[in-house]
């Protein structure tokens, strides 16, 4: 049998589930049973140049030079991103590289430190 998790308004342990809902008695809450919440990031799964896993909040590095368009200089090879937040699309990483600013990079670029 599921675990019937506390109401995430109330805190209360009297919620029950119905037809696919969870329901709190105490305070009137419904939401839903789904376990979306155990996949990060709404279930993007994003890897680096070796193919480990990466996460919001991680820390990489540059692997090779990156051409920045509009900027005078490249990233260079080496160089360390914090704070990485992952989004959808061909450039997957969300980061602020020091002395450039924020931009997207490609997570094959990049190595998880
Ligand atoms: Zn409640």
């Amino acid at each position: 049998m599921a675990t019937i998790p506390n109401c995430p308004q109330c805190d209360s342990s009297y919620a029950y589930e119905d037809r696919g809902l969870f329901i709190c008695p105490e305070c009137g809450n419904e939401w839903q049973a789904a376990s979306e919440t155990e996949e990060n990031a709404g279930g993007l799964v994003v890897k680096d140049s070796n193919g480990n896993l990466l996460q919001d909040g991680d820390s990489v590095t540059v692997i090779k030079d990156l051409k920045v368009k509009g900027a005078s200089g490249a990233i260079k090879q080496g160089t360390k991103v914090k704070n990485i937040r992952l989004v959808e699309g061909d450039h997957n990483i969300d980061c602020k590289v020091d002395g450039f600013g924020p931009m997207k990079l490609k997570s094959e670029f990049v190595k998880k430190l």
